[in-house]
């Protein structure tokens, strides 16, 4: 992946606003004119590059945030949404019909699997779930009506890993579609240029990182994304989860420091796990040599943009995990808070919280124990001071000796 550098595609990309402003003016119309009723005609039939119609459709706005994330993973095109659901959901519609069928990673985002499990039966579209580090269970579970393989590079919350390259393989032999969530993983995976044929992103996490909205993007071809936008039978015209213009150029101008916060998420979760994993707390991230995962995940990585801010630490029980994410909070060392991506460290129990949607003895049966802590860390400046505050609150709730 030497040769590919999605911060380097972003910063190539130039804007200029309608009177010259360095950043591009922002789109404040839900409905366009037409010179000619012969160009709307032609807009609505497809045809007419450049025109915009209807800002369900798309907008000026949208269309530049749309093109900086193709840009950054380097696909031909993207659609952005409202939410990161809001780009999920209309990519399962739009690949699925009823009597399909999708092989899912099992440890995904909370949401994603309660739409798969709950709410598309309800369309007849069954999802199998499986381990997705295991590629011969994946392929055995595919079946003649599967249309869809889908996961997240970086599984949330277990941070399990997907070999997206293996998956990719596996999806082109069996003529599927591979769809990867990349929300954990931005700048440091480019999971399309490993054979993926969609990639998502919730741009609520890393990539605005303001926690001041919610967001999403679907990247893929052209074609693809032209399908969800299809005014007749596209998900995204028509279940209408379209993103506003105003809150469209606030993340692409956040967008334009991705490149800097991940590096210092990066280091700052590195520095953290590796000194919490010899102070002997279960930790668990890509990072450590004793991830199951990390020869694959170091092969994967644009390794620049490091191992990502996301890790656990496992301290017992929900008990001791709960007074500690109130203690590290009354010590402002972050916010007991579900969500990532944040300047501040965010905390939270995912099984009691984010992925209380998967039942609990599914929860058991992939490794979700109660003790465990899920760690977005932050931008904290120094490393160091974070460590000893964090490792006080331990010793003080004796899940750490002195
Ligand atoms: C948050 C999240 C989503 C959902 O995104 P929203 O913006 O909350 O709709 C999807 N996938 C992953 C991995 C997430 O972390």
């Amino acid at each position: 992946m030497k040769d590919f550098n999605p911060a380097d595609n972003i910063q190539d990309l130039q804007y200029f606003g309608e009177f010259g402003g360095v950043n591009p003016s922002i789109s404040d119309s839900s409905t366009y004119t037409f010179l000619s009723a012969k160009t709307m005609f032609d807009t609505f039939e497809g045809n007419a590059e450049g025109c915009y119609l209807y800002s369900r459709h798309s907008s000026p706005s949208n269309l530049y945030l749309g093109q900086a994330l193709a840009a950054m993973e380097g696909t031909e095109a993207a659609n952005v949404a409202a939410s990161g659901m809001g780009a999920i959901t209309p990519v399962l519609l739009q690949i699925c019909a009823a009597g399909d069928h999708i092989v899912s990673s099992r440890t995904i985002y909370g949401g994603t699997y309660a739409f798969m499990k709950n709410f598309m039966p309800k369309l007849q579209i069954k999802t199998s779930f499986v381990d997705i580090t295991k590629l011969d269970v994946v392929e055995a579970a595919i079946t003649p009506t599967t249309k869809i393989l889908y996961c997240e590079t970086v599984s949330n919350p277990l941070l399990e890993v997907a070999d997206i390259a293996g998956l990719a393989k596996i999806a082109k032999k069996h003529n599927i579609k591979l769809v990867v969530d990349n929300t954990f993983s931005p700048l440091s995976v480019a999971p399309a240029k490993m054979g993926a044929d969609v990639v998502i992103h919730s741009l609520t996490k890393y990539i605005n990182g303001s926690s001041d909205t919610v967001a999403g993007v679907t990247c893929g071809t052209q074609e693809f994304i032209d399908s969800l936008r299809n005014v007749n039978d596209g998900a995204s015209m028509l279940l209408g989860p379209t993103m506003d213009s105003l809150r469209s150029a606030s993340v692409l101008k956040n967008l334009r420091t991705l490149h800097i916060r991940m590096k210092q998420h990066s280091y700052n979760a590195l520095y953290l796990a590796e000194r919490f994993e010899k102070d002997g707390l279960k930790t668990v991230y890509p990072g450590l040599k004793s991830h199951p995962s990390h020869e694959l995940y170091k092969g994967m990585i644009n390794p620049e943009y490091g191992f990502g801010g996301m890790m656990t630490i496992d301290v017992g029980t929900l008990e001791k995990a709960n007074e500690l994410m109130e203690l590290m909070q009354q010590r402002n060392l972050g916010y007991l808070a579900v969500s990532l991506g944040f300047y501040k460290t965010l905390f939270s129990a995912p099984g009691t919280s984010t992925s209380s949607e998967i039942p609990l003895d599914e929860q058991k049966e992939m490794g979700l124990t109660d003790g465990l802590i899920r760690f977005s860390i932050g931008l904290d400046n120094d490393a160091e001071r974070t460590y000893t505050m964090m490792k006080a609150c331990m010793v003080e709730l004796g899940i750490l000796a002195k």
